[in-house]
């Protein structure tokens, strides 16, 4: 059993993660044989609030974004629970996960790769309200030109294409489409780091007032630490495909405790205007296809025991409800 780590309003849990595992086998040969496994999710437990943003943080590999595609179910989990308001997702059918869907959304990295370049704006944001019979054609125009009002857009932009929009406004339209269904949960992945600095800011602070507005729930995924600090209520480090340390941001980000948070936090002094010492992690992230035994970081640890060649530590509180998975606080 995990140790599941609560929500900070544990009654109005929307989300609720435990033991969530992908795993792709590698193929080999003629006969296709399995010869190993990717082991890309292995074993992730945490509960979202309503209301409340999750930030996840890691570098690349480290299974964040494959987190978020389980948890919209764009993939299949190997093993594991996904409650979303109190309905288990892993065993709903095709059409009861229809309905659900609508309360999901996401925004991608790459908006314009998400935008179908031949679609008016106007259509793009029509589209998901005509696939689930929401309103008449007129409600659903009036609903196009609030969105783009509320995202920052001029409402007579309706009528453009994608390519006529910068990378920030692109952004935003990724944003209003993803609102049209006026879900509950939205999963945004990597959604600033495409744009430029200065735009990153004003797209977080639009992601914050609308939270507010429409009451929404964000799961926030990053491998920005600034950004992920900014906008989130708790934030998640996750590490070959598991979650190494969970607390709320505050704390995370004042006391750091699991060396690989430490780490990630050191090279980023600016987060609190104080310099850290820098710590050099050694060698690259090992491979999910071959993760190191016991603990998967021992092998860039600088305070690597005996015991974390061998034996996986288990995610638990060690302070004041920080989370953490480590050998030097059990
Ligand atoms: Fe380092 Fe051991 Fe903690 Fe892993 S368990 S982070 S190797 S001290």
């Amino acid at each position: 059993m995990h140790d599941q780590p609560k929500a900070t309003m544990e009654n109005d849990i929307l989300l609720e993660v435990n033991g969530l595992k992908k795993h792709y086998p590698i193929k080999k040969g003629v006969f296709s044989s399995t010869v190993g496994t990717v082991k890309a999710v292995d074993g992730v437990s945490f509960s979202v609030s309503r209301g409340e943003t999750l930030g996840i943080v890691g570098e690349s590999g480290c299974g964040k974004s494959t987190t978020a595609r389980l948890v919209i179910r764009l993939l299949q989990e190997t093993e594991g629970s996904i409650r979303f308001a109190g309905k288990e997702l892993t065993s709903l059918s095709k059409g009861e996960l229809r309905g659900v869907r609508r309360d999901m959304q996401m925004i991608f990295q790459d908006p314009y790769a998400s935008l179908h370049p031949r679609w008016t704006i106007e259509r793009t944001l029509m589209e998901p309200m005509l696939v689930y019979g929401m309103g008449s054609r007129g409600e659903q125009r009036d609903r196009v030109l609030e969105l783009l009002g509320n995202v920052g857009l001029n409402p007579s932009y309706a009528k453009r294409y994608p390519h006529e929009f910068s990378g920030g406004q692109r952004q935003r339209i990724g944003i209003a489409r993803a609102l049209v269904l006026q879900p509950q949960l939205i999963i945004a992945d990597e959604p600033v780091s495409a744009l430029d600095i200065s735009i990153q800011a004003q797209v977080i602070n639009l992601l914050q007032d609308l939270q507010e507005q429409y009451k929404l729930t964000y799961m926030f995924i990053s491998h920005d630490l600034s950004v992920v600090r900014h906008i989130s209520d708790r934030v998640a480090v996750m590490y070959l495909g598991r979650i190494v340390e969970l607390a709320e941001k505050e704390k995370l980000f004042e006391t750091p405790m699991h060396p690989y948070t430490q780490a990630l936090m050191s090279a980023v002094p600016e987060v609190d205007g104080e310099k850290r010492e820098r710590i050099i992690l050694r060698g690259d992230v090992p491979s999910p296809a071959k993760p190191p035994t016991g603990c998967t970081f021992h092998t860039r640890c600088s305070s690597c025991m005996e015991i974390c060649k061998t034996e996986i530590p288990v995610l638990k509180k060690a302070a004041d409800g920080q989370l953490v998975a480590c050998h030097l606080y059990t």
